[in-house]
């Protein structure tokens, strides 16, 4: 009888990664009235080079850094993952 409602295909969906990523040493912050996820990338896990959204500028190779992706994204934690941004660590704190 209750048994029909009791599946939740979207939670099967979500890819290894997100929850890597959501629960993985990331922290809650709070922020211009929002609420962030925020996880320290530290300098010999940056292996890629990516655009700071502070200041525009690049985040090289090598730099340790933040990224930080929204807690409460309109379609989930698996699209606020995926619009993840890699900002410099001051960057994100003087924003
Ligand atoms: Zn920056």
């Amino acid at each position: 009888m209750s048994g029909r409602r009791a599946r939740r295909p979207w939670q099967s969906a979500e890819p290894r990664d997100v929850t890597r990523l959501a629960y993985g040493g990331a922290r809650r912050e709070s922020r211009r009235g929002a609420e962030w996820f925020v996880r320290e990338i530290p300098a010999h896990r940056a292996e890629k080079r990516y655009r700071c959204p502070g200041c525009g500028l690049e985040v090289p190779e090598g730099q340790a850094h933040l990224v930080v992706w929204s807690a409460e994204h309109l379609f989930g934690d698996e699209a606020a993952v995926r619009d993840r941004r890699h900002w410099h660590a001051h960057c994100w704190r003087v924003a």
